[in-house]
Formats: structure tokens, C-alpha cells, sequence
């Protein structure tokens, strides 16, 4: 594993200067640009495994994976054999192709409690489009959303809780009309009385509620047990679809995602990520009483252009077979357990106030000593530890997604030596940081 010293990024600064001009912040997604780390992104020229490369060939051991799709790495022979194999053909008809119901048939055998989906060709289409199922379906406009649940940038769901504890959601963006966030309650996670509270005041008006089962967009913010399965248990009576919005969690800690994990089942699920074996693909699905609302069946508007791209499919189905392989997901856990455990007894030993939270093969680093946390505003907005350690690894070829509220992930493709080495860069990163 070589580190080039001096490090050069100039490549990397010259790309971004001229990025700058052409898009807003110089990305076309906000947390590429560094901000919240600081210092200039890097600009990737090709990923091999759990490898990338940045413009300036430095090698980095990658963390960030795509923010999720990549659970077998960059260009994994047979995913990439599968997507060149089906791109020969052409790619995109506008019209059906077998890939799609190939990729459907797969995961419809293995997902018990959907029996129909709808591509999309993104994880926040695939959300709007289900919240839009959901008011169709039920006649009622309100949604339920959690604190620290992100659910791609769909305006109803980009809001957040306004002050007090039961409240209509204030919008956490420009752009967003306050009647679209007053349709929109946001609850504190983890928390059954705030929870019962809004459904006894508003089920009347109530058509669904959105929750990331495991919520990894904001720190890892695993729920207790018992909430999410009094959540299941308020849905039912009141009846209020429950959506599981598992676009990073589906797939990822078991096949049947977080659905399968805990083993509560939701009446409306969200997929994306590695559904599209890095290609953009999302998807929704429900059982068939649920979808035969969606057009052209029901009266439920939603479509796209490109959605069930036949190359897009293919990289999915490549990707969802080899994590159909019997231990995939223990495998991935252990590799995972054992990373986290190495580094959290380390800091332990040292009483450094860090711990590192995981669920499969997802991370996250917990600064501040704040332990496994269980809602969002447990989580201390100073970020300066993850922030010094984000560089500290970039200059030792480690690369994590430039943002201590984004979590890690371990693929398939990491191999021993490199977790080892990553490991050691990380206790050497927080000893410096918690030595200086
Ligand atoms: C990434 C993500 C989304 C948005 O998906 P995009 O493909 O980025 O639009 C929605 N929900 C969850 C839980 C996600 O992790």
C-alpha cells in the first residue's frame, strides 16, 4: 500500500476550480463538495475492488462505496461482465425488456412480503412515488416523518421538526412551500409517547408513515426493537401505511433488508442503491392490493423514461445473485464486527470518547462520547474529531465519505489486509487527534 510523499492533489484542485464554473458548489450533489470536512474534493478517476484512485493517481482504500450501492466494490468482474454484456445490446428502449422482469422475478421470490414493485431510477423517486401511493390509496394527505430520517430530496420530506415535540414540520429547504411541510409531521425517533400522541390527534388525516428502519443518513441511529414494533402495531390499528424506507438498508444488512432483520414487515418498501449495482435505479413495492392503485392499473400517476433501464437491471441482478450466496450477509457482519471491535477496544484502552456503531456491514464513527445513540439530537454538531481524522486518512489512503453524519461501509470486495491496514491508520488517526 503506497502513500506518493509529498502527497500531490493538484489535478484534483484544478478539475474542481474548472467544476466550479459549470455547477453550483462545483458538484451535482451537495456533499461532494467537502464543505463540511473542509478542503478541496477529490476527483476520482477509477475505482478496482475496495480501491479508487483520485486525478492525481493517489490510492485509497475506500470506505465510501458510492455512499451504499457498491456492496461487492468497484468493478466487480461479474457485475461488470453482466452490464457490458447487456450495454452491447443498446441502452434504453423505452419498452420492456426480460431484464426487468428478470431482476423483479429475483427479488419477488425472496422478499415474501411484497408481491408486486415499480422501478424507478432513483432512490427519492422511488420515496415520492410511494408517498404518493400511499394519499392514493387511503384518501388521507398527512405523513409521519422521523428526525434524522433523510429520504432523498422530495419536498415533503425535506422538513424537519419545528419547535415542540409533536409538530408540523418546518421545510429545511428553499423552495419548499410551507403547505407541502404542514402536510408533513415530524416525531423525535425512538420516542412511543410522542408517537402515540400524533397518531390519537391526527390518524383522521393520517396516510402513512415513513421511517428508515436502521436511519444511517445521520449518524447511525439504531432504534430500539420495541419502538418499531409498537410503530407496526399503531399503523395497523389506526390504519396507516407503514413505508420502510430501505434505500440504504435493503439488501445490505440481510437480503430482505431491515424487514427481514427485525422481522416487521411494513405495507409499502423503498429500494435503491444496490438495487442498481451502481447504476441509478430505485424501486418501490407492496403487496398487489397496494399496487393495483398504481397507473396504469389505478388511478396513482408515476412513470419515467429510463426507469427499468435493461443495462441498470442487469448490474442489480448481478449485484442481489451474489448476495443470494448462502452466508453472504454473516460473512459481511463478522468481517465488519471484527474491524469495529479492534478499534473500539483500542479506544476504549485509551479513553478516547470515540465508539464505533454498526449494524452489518454499515459504520459509523460516534465522537464525543456519545454511545450508540438512539435519536437525533443526541448527536453533538461539533464534527471537529471526524473532521481531522477525515484528512489524517486522506493523506494515509483511506477514503470516507467527507461527512462525520455519513456512515461507512465494508463490501464484499474489502479484503483482510486492508481492513488491517485501514484499522491501524484509524487508531492512529484518533491518537493524534486525542493526543494533540
Ligand atoms: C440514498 C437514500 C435516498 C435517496 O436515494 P437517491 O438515489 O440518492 O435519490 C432515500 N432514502 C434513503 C434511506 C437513502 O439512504
Amino acid at each position: 500500500m503506497k502513500t506518493p510523499s509529498p502527497i500531490n492533489r493538484s489535478r484534483s484542485a484544478e478539475l474542481f476550480e474548472a467544476a466550479k464554473e459549470y455547477f453550483p458548489g462545483g458538484v451535482n450533489s451537495p456533499v461532494r463538495a467537502f464543505k463540511s470536512v473542509g478542503g478541496t474534493p477529490l476527483f476520482i478517476a477509477k475505482g478496482d475492488g475496495a480501491k479508487i484512485w483520485d486525478e492525481d493517481c493517489n490510492e485509497f482504500i475506500d470506505f465510501c462505496c458510492s455512499w451504499g450501492p457498491l456492496i461487492h466494490g468497484h468493478n466487480h468482474p461479474y457485475v461488470f461482465e453482466k452490464i457490458v454484456a447487456t450495454l452491447s445490446n443498446g441502452a434504453s428502449f423505452g419498452a420492456p425488456t426480460k431484464k426487468e422482469n428478470e431482476l423483479a422475478a429475483f427479488m419477488l421470490e425472496r422478499l415474501p412480503f411484497i408481491d408486486k414493485i415499480r422501478f424507478t431510477s432513483s432512490g427519492t423517486e422511488a420515496v415520492m412515488s410511494a408517498l404518493r401511493l400511499a394519499r392514493g390509496a387511503s384518501g388521507k394527505n398527512k405523513i409521519i416523518k422521523f428526525e434524522g430520517c433523510y429520504h432523498g430530496h422530495v419536498d415533503a420530506l425535506l422538513v424537519k421538526a419545528g419547535s415542540g415535540l409533536v409538530t408540523f414540520g418546518t421545510s429545511s429547504s428553499a423552495g419548499v412551500p410551507e403547505a407541502f411541510a404542514n402536510e408533513t409531521l415530524v416525531l423525535p425517533l425512538n420516542d412511543l409517547a410522542a408517537l402515540e400522541a400524533c397518531f390519537e390527534a391526527n390518524h383522521h388525516d393520517l396516510a402513512a408513515v415513513i421511517i428508515e428502519p436502521i436511519p444511517a443518513n445521520n449518524g447511525l441511529i439504531l432504534q430500539d426493537l420495541s419502538f418499531l414494533k409498537s410503530l407496526r402495531e399503531l399503523c395497523s390499528k389506526f390504519k396507516v401505511f407503514l413505508i420502510f424506507d430501505e434505500v440504504i438498508s435493503g439488501f445490505r444488512v440481510a437480503f430482505g433488508g431491515a424487514t427481514e432483520y427485525y422481522g416487521i414487515t411494513p405495507d409499502i418498501v423503498t429500494y435503491g442503491k444496490i438495487i442498481g449495482g451502481g447504476l441509478p435505479v430505485g424501486a418501490y413495492g407492496a403487496r398487489k392490493e397496494i399496487m393495483q392503485f398504481v397507473s396504469p392499473d389505478g388511478p396513482v400517476y408515476q412513470a419515467g423514461t429510463l426507469s427499468g433501464n435493461p443495462v441498470a437491471m442487469a448490474a442489480g441482478l448481478a449485484q442481489l445473485e451474489l448476495c443470494a450466496a448462502p452466508g453472504f450477509y454473516a460473512d459481511q457482519a463478522e468481517k465488519t464486527n471484527k474491524f469495529v471491535e479492534s478499534i473500539n477496544d483500542f479506544a476504549a484502552q485509551h479513553n478516547f470518547p470515540m465508539e464505533l456503531v454498526s449494524i452489518g456491514s454499515i459504520f459509523w464513527f460516534s465522537f464525543n462520547g456519545k454511545k450508540r445513540i438512539a435519536a437525533a439530537e443526541q448527536i453533538d454538531n461539533d464534527m471537529s474529531a471526524f473532521n481531522f481524522m477525515h484528512h489524517f486518512l486522506l493523506d494515509q489512503g483511506v477514503y470516507f465519505g467527507p461527512s462525520g453524519y455519513e456512515v461507512g461501509f465494508i463490501s464484499s470486495a474489502h479484503t483482510q489486509e486492508q481492513l488491517d491496514f485501514a484499522q491501524e491508520k484509524i487508531k492512529e488517526a484518533l491518537k493524534a487527534f486525542y493526543n494533540q
